[in-house]
């Protein structure tokens, strides 16, 4: 039994165009501010900070959904040591969403003040002495506005750990376009893969906060522990068999199959299956040029008669 939670990671804001700048940090970066004992007296200067940095483009066309509870928890908190100090959040949509929506009406009662900005206009942020300067185009109006700034903070985003083509490779698992872990079925198999004994949880899996992390692992916990428990697996009797004179020991079987239930030994004659880890898909047989491998109970002429037989 395996369970995948090899998780994310902050997508790099230097990317972006904004890291290079002093005085521009990222929400995590600010968060270590504020947990010092300096935070009261480094964060009286205006504050900006930046919604969807390297999140919804055309490189992650996702939302990483815990950027925004994250600039609102963070803002008040910034509010709570010192409520005098000028706080702007830049955003295209706020995603505060369920619960998290209080963070949002909160910030708004402390005087953070919002501006929206469009996908194609990022607000941009140039260094004006020892202050910055972040100008952007203030949406619905159009208006064009400059803030003077002590510290910008970014909202990046999260991007699947970069080791996960490897582990999906490694396990036969697949992967979203985006690079997370895809589930076997959203809604009826969301901790499982298709190969039996691997789950999924967490940042592996999508952008999601901890308490998010925290449900999910629980839930793929106990996928496992059932599996565990049985004294005895059942397998399925629909799996796939080679025919040795027919096998030409191509090795295009073994490449196919997703669930790694073929084998093909060096100086091998012809290709094995393991019964145990075949899962019956059949892909092997639509692959195999010499109809050498075939499925137990949807044979050829099994198929064929059934065929022959509807058409009658
Ligand atoms: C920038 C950022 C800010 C966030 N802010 C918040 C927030 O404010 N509030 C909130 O609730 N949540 C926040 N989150 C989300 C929260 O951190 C995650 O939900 C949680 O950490 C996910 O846990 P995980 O175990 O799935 O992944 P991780 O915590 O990423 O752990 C995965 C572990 O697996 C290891 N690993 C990776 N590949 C392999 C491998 N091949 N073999 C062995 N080990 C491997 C990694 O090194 C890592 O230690 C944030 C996440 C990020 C990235
Ligand atoms: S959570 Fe907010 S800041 Fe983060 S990507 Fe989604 S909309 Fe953008
Ligand atoms: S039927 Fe599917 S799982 Fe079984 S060996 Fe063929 S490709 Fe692999
Ligand atoms: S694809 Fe067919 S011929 Fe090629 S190794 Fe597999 S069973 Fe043999």
């Amino acid at each position: 039994v395996v369970v995948v939670a090899s998780g994310g990671q902050e997508i790099r804001p230097k990317t972006y165009g904004y890291g290079e700048l002093r005085g521009v940090v990222t929400q995590r970066e600010l968060e270590e501010i504020l947990k010092g004992d300096h935070a009261q007296k480094t964060l009286t200067s205006p504050i900006v900070m930046i919604q969807c940095v390297g999140s919804r483009d055309a490189s992650h066309p996702y939302c990483s959904r815990i950027c925004c509870s994250q600039a609102m928890k963070n803002a008040l908190e910034i509010k709570r040591h010192s409520p005098e100090t000028e706080i702007a959040i830049l955003y295209r949509d706020i995603r505060t969403y369920g619960f998290r929506e209080r963070l949002y009406r909160e910030a708004r009662q402390a005087g953070v003040l919002f501006l929206e900005f469009g996908p194609d206009q990022p607000p941009q942020v140039i260094q004006a002495g020892e202050k910055l300067q972040v100008r952007l185009i203030v949406q619905p109006e159009g208006e064009e506005m400059a803030l003077e700034a002590g510290l910008v903070v970014l909202s990046a985003g999260i991007e699947p750990e970069p080791g996960n083509e490897n582990l999906s490779r490694l396990l036969k698992l697949p992967l979203s376009a985006e690079g997370f872990f895809l589930e076997a079925h959203v809604k009826l198999r969301p901790v499982d893969f298709a190969v039996d004994g691997i789950f999924l949880c967490g940042l592996a899996h999508s952008p999601r906060a901890i308490d998010e992390t925290i449900a999910q692992a629980q839930a793929a916990g106990v996928r496992a522990v059932a599996l565990l428990a049985k004294k005895e697996l059942t397998a399925t009797p629909i799996i796939a068999q080679v025919n040795p004179r027919l096998c030409s020991a191509c090795g295009l079987c073994v490449e196919i199959c997703p669930y790694g239930a073929r084998r093909l030994e060096p100086g091998a004659v012809y290709a094995q299956v393991v019964d145990v880890l075949c899962q019956g898909c059949g892909a092997c047989v639509v692959a195999c040029p010499n109809k050498a491998s075939q499925q137990k109970g949807f044979e050829f002429q099994q198929v064929s008669a059934m065929i022959d037989a509807a058409l009658q």
